[in-house]
């Protein structure tokens, strides 16, 4: 493949790459962006396969990696369940990190492409491997704690050393100090340099999301995946390459702005989540508000839940991570559909941080294929509460705290969350009195208009499905 054909290939990789985003962006188009990145990525591959500046002896190396990494990707991705899908996500940030360091060292002790730069254009090009390896070490470290906190095979209550701060500063000073050495210095301290720099900022990594708390993690990831696209950037301006330039700073800014919305849902503050060691109050780890909630609970049986909804005219569905966990949704749609039957009007209210990543109820919803436009995000539909006859938790906990709202020393003080309880009646659908992922008591099942409907979700909606099938309400 001639230069200039490859050129033409990467250019319409990235621009079905920027179609893809937008098709993402909402969930009618979505499917139509999944085929334009997956169109984008085979012209991306088959283009740098088969293109200059790679020679024939090149080639079964990089399909043999590409069978390998492949062959890893799909048995990964058949065995996933849903509900573990920020893992894999951060997984494979934490591939991208990897990728970006072992680039670097690959341009730092390759001889040729040492020798290929003088003067001005060398200093470039250090700086290069030297910020590429910088961030992709951040990523990979990062990535594989976050793994680890969301997977629960580390502790998900933030760790905070004393004088993080200070420690996070002496870092950045030593890497600042390390980088003017690696420039200046022979090969021999330069590799020296960047050793001791990967190694700060693998510690970096670590030190920053382990001081996170759990329920803040959903913005960790969409920072990591932001940090990734850096990262392949960054690797991108290391082997000269338009296209990872590209579709690192689509990745790299489309992460960002995500963080950025996640933050303003979560009512935290952008830099304060970009520096890291967000989320826990000020230093106090999670622990539980002022306020413990009083009180006794009300329990509801499934014939009496089926009887309230058919009573209703306006029903107000809130579903959380226990849908998930139970499956639920298809009973859940079932349910809907009987119900606008009778007349009731059924819609939903989706969270930005409800499930375990972004648009995880969105993606259930429509698996069960509920339409729509009955589907609403938290701003749309909050106000519509006090309206409402029966507002109906799946499964969802901490997204339907009123202790983020009224109570100032709660973990999650300030975060904007589903108002459920101004509805007439409402019914939480969850096992036991378990706290949700940020590990706060919730007032809500207190409150003299609440119902718990104890019971796996799936199993006690299987129940009202079958009452209101029989009923000739
Ligand atoms: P929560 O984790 O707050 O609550 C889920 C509730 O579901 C639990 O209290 C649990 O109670 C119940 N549950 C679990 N399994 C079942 C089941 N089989 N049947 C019925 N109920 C069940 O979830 P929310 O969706 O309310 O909130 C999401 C939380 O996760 C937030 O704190 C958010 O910050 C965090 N998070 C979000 C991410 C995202 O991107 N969306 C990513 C990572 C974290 P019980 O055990 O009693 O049944």
């Amino acid at each position: 493949m001639t230069e200039s054909l490859a050129t033409v290939s990467y250019i319409g990789a990235t621009i079905l790459f920027i179609l893809s985003l937008g098709g993402l962006s909402h969930q009618e188009t979505a499917r139509r962006g999944n085929l334009y990145g997956m169109i984008g990525m085979t012209v991306a591959v088959l283009a740098t396969l088969f293109g200059p500046r790679v020679g024939m002896a090149g080639i079964p190396w990089i399909v043999g990696a590409m069978v390998v990494g492949g062959a890893v990707g799909l048995v990964l991705a058949r065995k996933v369940q849903m509900t573990q899908m920020p893992e894999l996500v951060a997984f494979m940030h934490s591939m991208v990190g990897l990728a970006a360091v072992l680039v670097g060292y690959a341009q730092f002790v390759d001889p040729t492409a040492a020798a290929a730069f003088s003067g001005v254009e060398k200093t470039i090009h250090e700086v290069e491997i030297y910020v590429g390896i910088l961030i992709g070490a951040i990523t990979l470290s990062g990535s594989v704690v976050a793994f680890g906190k969301l997977s629960g095979k580390i502790g998900g209550s933030p760790l905070l050393l004393p004088a993080r701060h200070w420690i996070n500063l002496a870092g950045l000073i030593a890497v600042l100090y390390y980088g003017y050495v690696f420039i200046n210095a022979s090969h021999e301290q330069g590799l020296q340099a960047l050793i001791i720099m990967t190694v700060i900022a693998l510690l970096f990594g670590v030190h920053m999301v382990v001081a996170i708390g759990g329920a803040d993690m959903p913005v960790v990831v969409s920072m990591l995946n932001s940090y990734s696209g850096w990262a392949a950037s960054a690797t991108g301006f290391m082997l000269n390459n338009d296209l990872l330039i590209v579709t690192g700073a689509l990745v790299g800014s489309s992460g960002a702005i995500l963080s950025y919305i996640m933050c303003k849902a979560m009512n935290r503050g952008f830099i304060s989540v970009i520096a890291g060691g967000f989320g826990t109050g000020g230093g106090t780890p999670a622990a539980g508000g002022s306020v413990q909630p009083a009180g006794e609970v009300i329990s509801i049986s499934a014939q009496e839940t089926a009887q309230l909804l058919l009573e209703s005219k306006n029903v107000i569905i809130v579903p959380g991570y226990g849908m998930a966990v139970a499956q639920a949704q298809h009973t859940v749609f079932d349910i809907t559909k009987l119900l606008r039957e009778k007349g009731v009007s059924v819609r939903f209210a989706i969270h930005p941080v409800a499930g375990r990543m972004p648009g995880h109820m969105n993606v259930l919803l429509a698996e069960a294929k509920v339409p729509y436009d009955i589907v609403f995000e938290m701003d749309e539909i909050n106000e519509d509460f006090p309206q409402t006859d029966v507002a109906m938790v799946i499964g969802a906990n901490d997204i339907v705290t009123p202790s983020a709202l009224e109570d100032p020393n709660s973990p999650i003080a300030g975060m904007p969350v589903l108002e459920v309880w101004k509805a007439h009646t409402s019914i939480v659908m969850k096992r036991s009195m378990a706290s949700g992922y940020a590990g706060v008591d919730n007032p809500l099942f207190y409150k003299e208009n609440n119902r718990m409907l104890f019971g796996d979700a799936k199993k006690m909606l299987d129940e009202v499905l079958a009452i209101l099938l029989t009923s000739d309400h």
